[in-house]
């Protein structure tokens, strides 16, 4: 009995002592069937203010798992069974980057396990949070009063406290930004793209106030869109 009698070969190549799949190697596999495919390059938005990127339509926070899902939403892979996608790794720079990935799944009950890279083109644009809030849009006002004589000091501490809630809120929603501040007497008012924003704010000082807070609303455009008013709200807490 020779070594060759024994060794398993490929019968399309005839590469030898191979792991083989339906009879055939990895390399002649892959040439010849579509075991899977996934995209050789994708393009992505990502905003050059919050840094959160477009995954078909919306814009949500970016991450190694949203690229990942980008690059899965382009694959197919109709001749593996149990196939599963994994990142590797990710390099991105300004405008390129690639993904490493590595696809594994069975074919004919053998596991297999193959590396493949992604390049990316990224396209560094304003989402349209960020558009609305970069020309000082804003749903609402956060209202703060203080007692008479309240020193300023104070006044100034309470400030810099809102703003860091509206700041820690904003990566759940980018509009959760101030887009102006203004002190008046016995307090100050701070204009905040997103009127949610406002209202988890207010929520959260609440404990804080003498005074339920009270909103109002004035109408301040018209959306000729949905043919409504658009009105612009008031939350005034009285610390
Ligand atoms: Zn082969
Ligand atoms: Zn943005």
């Amino acid at each position: 009995m020779t070594s060759r009698s024994l060794s398993i070969f490929c019968p399309k190549c005839g590469s030898e002592n191979k792991k083989l799949f339906n009879g055939f190697c990895i390399e002649c596999l892959l040439k010849d069937k579509k075991l899977f495919s996934i995209p050789e390059k994708i393009e992505i938005e990502i905003c050059s203010r919050c840094n959160r990127m477009r995954v078909r339509g919306k814009w949500v926070a970016y991450s190694d798992t949203a690229l990942l899902g980008l690059a899965r939403s382009g694959s197919s892979f109709k001749g593996l069974e149990n196939h599963e996608l994994f990142l590797q790794g990710v390099e991105v720079n300004d405008k390129l980057g690639v993904l490493m990935v590595k696809i594994s799944g069975k074919v004919g009950g053998e596991e297999l396990e193959v590396e493949r890279i992604v390049s990316l083109r990224i396209f560094r644009v304003t989402c349209p949070s960020c558009s609305r809030v970069s020309g000082s849009y804003f749903e609402a006002i956060f209202q703060a009063r203080f007692e008479p004589k309240t020193p300023k000091k104070k006044i100034e501490e309470k400030m810099s406290e809102i703003h860091a809630f509206f700041k820690r809120n904003e990566e759940n929603d980018p509009l959760s930004r101030v887009v102006k501040i203004q002190f008046v007497n016995n307090g100050f008012d701070l204009s905040i793209g997103s009127k949610r924003a406002v209202k988890k704010a207010s929520g959260f000082f609440e404990k804080q106030l003498r005074e339920r807070v009270i909103v109002t609303s004035d109408i301040y455009s018209y959306d000729r869109n949905k043919g409504r008013p658009i009105k612009r709200y008031t939350f005034c807490l009285r610390f």
